[in-house]
């Protein structure tokens, strides 16, 4: 179990209550498992009722996944945000024989926060994650890693040798 431990869905929703963390990679194993390298999720599940005053939660969570770009393989930033409220079902019959576009899930006693979590993450993810422009991609990673490079050259400028007084007897 991940250590955003588990909540009673039914008695979570009936008081109201929050519960709020982050997550990192580590607590996400089907992201890792469908090659998201990094994460940084935070995330607040709150218990209440939905429109129809059933006991539902309402799930939020924002933050970054690493994802890998699947046209040039390259590491690609996905910024998350992804808000949703799911009813309380007492059973998996109850979701199947659902016939509406609302969201459902399996009330338990002892529901992992974590697991809620990274479900909503996974429905946010794109089908196929690619760079608007990986060309674009990789001038910006070229530039970041040169900028060291610049800062000595600037260095190096700046100590640069006194001026050549012949020079300036020659103009
Ligand atoms: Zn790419």
């Amino acid at each position: 179990m991940s250590r955003a431990g588990t909540i009673d869905g039914p008695r979570f929703a009936m008081a109201r209550e929050v519960v709020t963390g982050a997550l990192a990679i580590e607590d996400l194993p089907r992201l890792a498992e469908m090659g998201c390298q990094a994460a940084t999720l935070q995330y607040a599940v709150r218990g209440g009722e939905d429109a129809d005053g059933r006991a539902a939660l309402a799930v939020e969570v924002s933050g970054q996944l690493r994802l890998t770009c699947q046209r040039c393989l390259g590491a690609l930033e996905f910024p998350l945000a992804a808000t949703s409220v799911l009813e309380l079902a007492d059973s998996q019959a109850e979701i199947d024989a659902a016939d509406d576009e609302r969201d459902r899930v399996l009330a338990s006693k002892s529901m992992d926060v974590a697991a809620i979590v990274e479900d909503e993450a996974i429905l946010a993810l794109p089908m196929v994650p690619l760079h608007a422009s990986c060309e674009t991609a990789v001038a910006h990673a070229g530039r970041k890693e040169a900028s060291p490079f610049a800062a000595l050259a600037g260095l190096q400028e700046s100590g640069a040798s006194p001026p050549d007084p012949r020079r300036k007897s020659n103009t």
